[in-house]
């Protein structure tokens, strides 16, 4: 996205932009200046179609969701570019080097040649000359080979590297926030979400769901702790399954979970804990080493519904509570506060 306006415009964009990010509670940071002064230049209806409809249901605009809008609507032309400069790169070293190789073959073959033309000639005891012409000729085309095959290495190692540089640019796209085990976003972007929409001046429904897994310690004692990983790495994929946005689920830490439903109700997050508890109640995994099936995974679960005027805290520790009395009440059950 091209910003055109002059100085006196844009300055204005700006002085509207402010007090509107401070109204909703949002963090300022250049991510969201840009998003805001694109909403209030109203260059692009259909963003501002979704962030007034984000603010209606949130009362803010929740990060994550900012962060997609923002890729969506305001960086996309530049996103798609990259990406096609990226490709267009990678094709192009590809077409060099296997035009390089086709020449280095070309080269070779006439080194060849000339060899040959000389040792044809040496027998025949020719000319003094003629031959000394060939050896210079052939010396020449040694050199072209040997220049080829550097120029051909030399393509090779910046092909390696920006393949190289594009696992990076991926790797980085899957920032700190993300739990390298479930694939699941992290406690602290879990933190910073629940904090924004506290912090919204419109009192936002929001409900937590939180999970531990029942008897966690025992199944890694019993199955070994790489079995373990495999049932977090499970529990990571059911989450992301059935959690659609912009219900959002984390890895709480260890082997508990966290789910925020913002602007939903508490019915909703109790059928979507039943659903996960049955879900997870049905898992079956097949122990590679022996053969066995293992059918005791089970989790339960805490449920609190934001009350008038709660803080973030509180909320965490209403959850706990009831994930405390689920636990201490036979586990494998759904605990509402
Ligand atoms: P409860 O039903 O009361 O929750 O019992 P529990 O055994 O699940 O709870 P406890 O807090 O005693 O133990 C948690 C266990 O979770 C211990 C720890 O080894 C395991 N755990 C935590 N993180 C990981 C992980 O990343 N991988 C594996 N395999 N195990 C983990
Ligand atoms: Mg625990
Ligand atoms: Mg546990």
């Amino acid at each position: 996205m091209k910003f055109a306006e002059n100085s006196t415009q844009s300055a204005e964009y700006l002085r509207q932009a402010i007090p509107l990010m401070v109204k909703y509670n949002i963090p300022p940071n250049p991510l969201n200046y840009a998003l805001w002064y694109t909403y209030v230049s109203n260059r692009v209806p259909n963003l501002n179609y979704k962030i007034d409809q984000t603010l209606d249901t949130y009362g803010t605009c929740p990060t994550l969701l900012g962060e997609q809008l923002f890729r969506e609507h305001v960086i996309s032309d530049e996103i798609t570019d990259s990406e096609e400069a990226q490709n267009q790169i990678i094709a192009l070293t590809n077409t060099l080097n296997t035009q390089v190789d086709h020449a280095a073959k070309h080269t070779s073959d006439f080194g060849c040649v000339l060899e040959n033309s000389l040792k044809d000639l040496n027998e025949s005891e020719n000319d003094k000359e003629i031959t000394s012409i060939i050896n210079r000729l052939a010396e020449n085309t040694a050199s072209i080979t040997e220049s080829t095959n550097l120029f051909q290495k030399q393509i090779a190692d910046a092909q390696a590297e920006i393949a190289s540089l594009k696992e990076e640019l991926q790797k980085t796209k899957q920032d700190a926030r993300v739990d390298p085990l479930t694939g699941l976003f992290n406690r602290r972007v879990f933190d910073s979400e629940l904090d924004q929409i506290i912090g919204s001046p419109k009192h936002a429904e929001a409900t937590l769901i939180m999970i531990d897994i029942d008897n966690f310690k025992k199944f890694n004692d019993e199955y070994g702790h790489l079995m373990g990983d495999k049932v977090l790495q499970y529990f990571g994929k059911l989450l992301k399954t059935e959690c659609q946005k912009p219900i959002l689920p984390v890895r709480f830490g260890g082997e508990e979970f966290a789910i925020l439903m913002i602007g939903q109700h508490q019915e909703a997050a109790h059928n979507l804990a039943e659903n996960l508890r049955k879900k997870i109640q049905a898992i079956r995994i097949k122990q590679k080493r022996s053969g066995k099936v293992i059918s005791s995974i089970t989790a339960s679960f805490g449920i609190s519904h934001r009350l008038h005027n709660e803080d973030a805290e509180q909320m965490i520790e209403r959850a706990d509570k009831a994930l405390y009395l689920a636990k201490s009440s036979g586990r494998n059950r759904v605990q509402i506060a």
